[in-house]
């Protein structure tokens, strides 16, 4: 290991340690923490010099802290000579420099040697501030410039500012793409690793047991997912057909309507951890078995025959609060059981989830994570690797979830399969380094040994050609994520954009420096919604017949009535063979006739006249797309009946109308996946939403016509989402461009809207008449930015004056 020249010793009060930095005298610095001192002292005999240094130094940073008035005190010493511990100075180093900090309103001054380096800075800084270095944001000067590692300390002297991440609403991220990039904080992070590594050596051999003893049970149990009675009771208890649906209408959503095998299982996985989380239920304290009502732990019961023999070897007593009686919460480890009980903390919830995974065929791992989390892993053959899902959060595909979100910190992460075990950690982390110091349990080499024999014992019986050639594929794929970023857009939805064939390209907006508005992360995305359109004039058709006819309120509304059961009836039918009867109250007359076909036509349906006279709807088409459509109609028809009910004869609203515009393509300045995105407001369907995370203050959403139309925008729609009246739009300034946006022209503008309930849809005519290829909403203000920081809306529909080729 390298030999440094100075240390540093604090005490970090988020993770409750000392840390200590010391430099080697070249610029280079490493950190590592107490733990390491710790293991430091002992026996090693090259070492005593070093001991010395760290166990003075520890006294001094002590010392120093019950004497700091704010709880942290600076301890700072140099070594002069190297291998002369008397020469060992405990002294304060020469101030250099004085900065200023202004964090908060208030300054700071701050005694700095600009020696030191930028590291030391931020760890001083922290001490005043309790800003982590992590987040520190600084920047210098009035034009706020950031200031990093490369930047000159020595010409930057008073007037620094301190802005917290959260203060600065600087995301996360960022400071890891940083990371990632600077080959100097490579350099030190490689240092890190090889000091960590070093420090393990002191490691006994107990520690191998141990780890033995941890991955070991969990062997047992991912061959129980193996077990034919095992698997066929999980698929029994899946909606498999429901599952495989809504799989299907995400893929068709983003306009894939012949996925392929790997889009489509890969699809399915998603959907089925979505219906599990929906599906299995969280436990703190069970509810009590006698009346239902609220309960209280009183400790641990000994398990009963019938408990043991799912592999409850545990069991929580719970007393309820209001009728005494004791509630037993046996914690099952067999899968089986699960299926049953359908309830439980993480460890069922994966255990549970990965036994249907393995159910369903996909290649599984159960994840254990030693920090007492666990998650399963699937590998994707569409992605072409294997995929995090995290059952009891729904989540899939975010690895650093539990560093980054959650602030854990991890040590060991073991992928454990019915062939083979493996160490996954660096793909939790991107933190190596500081993982690397708290993997105490053993040497990197024995635990290494140990998960290739388990392995290896694992896969007799296995052609394991296959597998070895994966692992080597997931080695690379470890070592080499390690420091860069995962880009976790891959598997969510929507990921082929209309990029091409969108030619008002992302660089030529944001180039356009007057709009600054333009700055977005998603990406293009195209609006799959014909059938929208499609259903709004065969409705209108419908609508306007009644008008024409003079067909009684009353009358309509039974007509409506009788559509809408027979679009409750498809709907229960098994989506690949979807067939209802009409029930034949309604007056089929010829041109009644013509309209229902129209509507069935948009719906994909046919239909016809069955031997007993009734009309029968079948499907005609592919099932997918009757299975997108099929919602919004019935969206549709209830809105209808609802508008018939509220307003009396013709002061009913005009809805649906004519020359609904679609299949254009939306860029929003940002959207929530994968619930929010922002082609849900085009879907036609009130539950679904775009979402802008960071809309309340100001966001926008850009709409480009397809296959190069013109339209006159005549009207638009806005429907409140399915919650939160707090993020609907308030104040908003409809513009359109006629040379793809380039530039804009103002529309229309609203102030004050207000949206009285959930799912209102309100329809606002445009005035102006101008030819457009693009539209764009700027929203202003949300109704109430003080309480979210988020906007959302439930539909937009944009409808033309004329339609005219160029
Ligand atoms: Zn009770």
């Amino acid at each position: 290991m390298a030999v440094a020249d100075s240390w540093h010793v604090w005490w970090h009060r988020r993770q409750h340690q000392w840390l200590v930095v010391g430099g080697n005298g070249n610029g280079g610095r490493h950190r590592m923490t107490a733990d390491c001192c710790d293991r430091l002292m002992r026996p090693a005999d090259d070492d005593v010099d070093q001991v010395w240094t760290m166990m003075r130094l520890l006294l001094l940073a002590l010392l120093g802290w019950s004497l700091g008035n704010q709880g942290y005190h600076w301890g700072c010493a140099h070594r002069r000579d190297q291998g002369r511990r008397s020469e060992f100075a405990a002294s304060k180093k020469m101030v250099a420099r004085r900065f200023v900090v202004s964090y908060n309103g208030t300054e700071l001054p701050i005694d700095y040697d600009t020696e030191d380096g930028f590291e030391v800075l931020k760890f001083q800084i922290f001490s005043l501030t309790s800003v982590p270095p992590d987040e520190q944001k600084l920047t210098a000067g009035d034009r706020d410039i950031l200031i990093t590692e490369e930047s000159d300390l020595v010409a930057i002297s008073e007037g620094l500012r301190l802005v917290s991440i959260e203060d600065g609403a600087v995301e996360k991220p960022e400071s890891f793409q940083q990371l990632g990039q600077s080959d100097e904080e490579l350099a030190r992070m490689l240092q890190a690793e090889e000091e960590a590594l070093f420090f393990q050596q002191f490691q006994s051999n107990e520690g191998t047991k141990e780890f033995e003893q941890r991955v070991r049970p969990y062997v047992d149990r991912v061959l129980q997912y193996e077990d034919p009675v095992r698997q066929e009771a999980a698929r029994k208890s899946v909606p498999v057909e429901e599952i495989q649906e809504k799989a299907l209408v995400s893929l068709a959503k983003e306009g894939n309507f012949k996925p392929s095998k790997d889009e489509e299982d890969h699809s399915f996985l998603l959907q089925l951890l979505i219906w599990f989380k929906q599906s299995f239920s969280w436990v703190n304290s069970p509810p009590c078995d006698n009346c239902g009502r609220a309960t209280s732990n009183i400790g641990m019961g000994a398990p009963l025959p019938s408990e043991t023999m799912f592999g409850a070897s545990r069991v929580e007593l719970y007393r309820c609060n209001f009728c005494s009686c004791i509630t037993r919460f046996p914690r099952y480890n067999d899968p089986l059981k699960l299926l049953e009980t359908r309830r439980g903390r993480c460890g069922e919830w994966a255990n549970c989830f990965t036994l249907y995974c393995r159910a369903f065929g996909y290649e599984t791992r159960l994840i254990l994570d030693f920090t007492d989390h666990v998650w399963t892993e699937c590998f994707s053959n569409l992605l072409g690797r294997w995929m995090h899902l995290d059952p009891c959060e729904g989540i899939y595909d975010n690895p650093l979830l539990y560093e980054r979100g959650w602030n854990k910190k991890l040590n060991y992460v073991i992928a454990i399969a019915r062939d083979g075990v493996c160490d996954v950690t660096k793909r939790y982390t991107r933190k190596w380094p500081e993982v690397l110091s708290r993997r105490k349990i053993t040497t990197e080499s024995s635990a290494s040994v140990f998960l290739s024999s388990l392995t290896k014992e694992l896969r007799a019986g296995y052609s394991s050609k296959l597998l070895e050639h994966r692992d080597m594929k997931e080695l690379e794929e470890l070592e080499s994520g390690l420091h860069t970023q995962v880009d976790s857009s891959l598997s969510l939805p929507g990921r082929q954009s209309g990029d091409v064939e969108w030619r008002m390209a992302r660089c030529e907006l944001d180039s356009n420096e007057q709009n600054s508005l333009s700055i977005s992360s998603c990406p293009v995305r195209k609006c799959v919604d014909v059938h929208v359109t499609n259903i709004y004039n065969a409705f209108a058709l419908l609508l306007s017949f009644r008008y024409e006819n003079a067909i009684s309120k009353g009358e309509a509304i039974a007509a409506l009535q009788t559509l809408k059961s027979l679009f409750v009836d498809l709907r229960a039918a098994p989506f690949k063979e979807r067939k209802a009867f009409l029930s034949s109250t309604l007056r089929l007359s010829e041109e009644v006739l013509f309209y229902l076909k129209e509507l069935c036509k948009a719906l994909s349906l046919k239909d016809q006249f069955g031997s007993d006279g009734r009309l029968c709807v079948s499907l005609a088409d592919d099932p997918v797309q009757t299975s997108l459509a099929l919602p919004v109609a019935l969206d549709l028809v209830d809105e209808i009946i609802e508008n018939f009910d509220k307003h009396c004869g013709k002061d009913a609203p005009q809805f649906p109308t004519f020359d609904r515009i679609s299949s254009g393509f939306v860029l929003a300045s940002g959207e929530e996946l994968p619930v929010g995105i922002s082609t849900s407001a085009f879907d036609g369907s009130r539950m679904t939403k775009w979402e802008e995370p960071n809309g309340a203050k100001g966001c926008w959403l850009l709409y480009k016509v397809a296959n190069d139309q013109r339209f006159v925008l005549k009207s638009y729609d806005l429907m409140s989402a399915n919650d939160a009246p707090e993020r609907d739009p308030m104040e908003w300034v409809v513009e359109g461009s006629n040379d793809g946006g380039l530039s804009w022209t103002i529309l229309d503008k609203r102030i004050s809207q207000l949206f009285e309930k959930r799912f209102q849809r309100r329809s606002f005519r445009v005035e102006i008449t101008s030819l457009c290829n693009a539209f764009r909403f700027n929203f202003i203000s949300v109704r109430d930015p003080n309480a979210t920081s988020r906007l959302q809306i439930g539909s937009i529909n944009l409808y033309s004056k004329a339609s005219i080729k160029s």
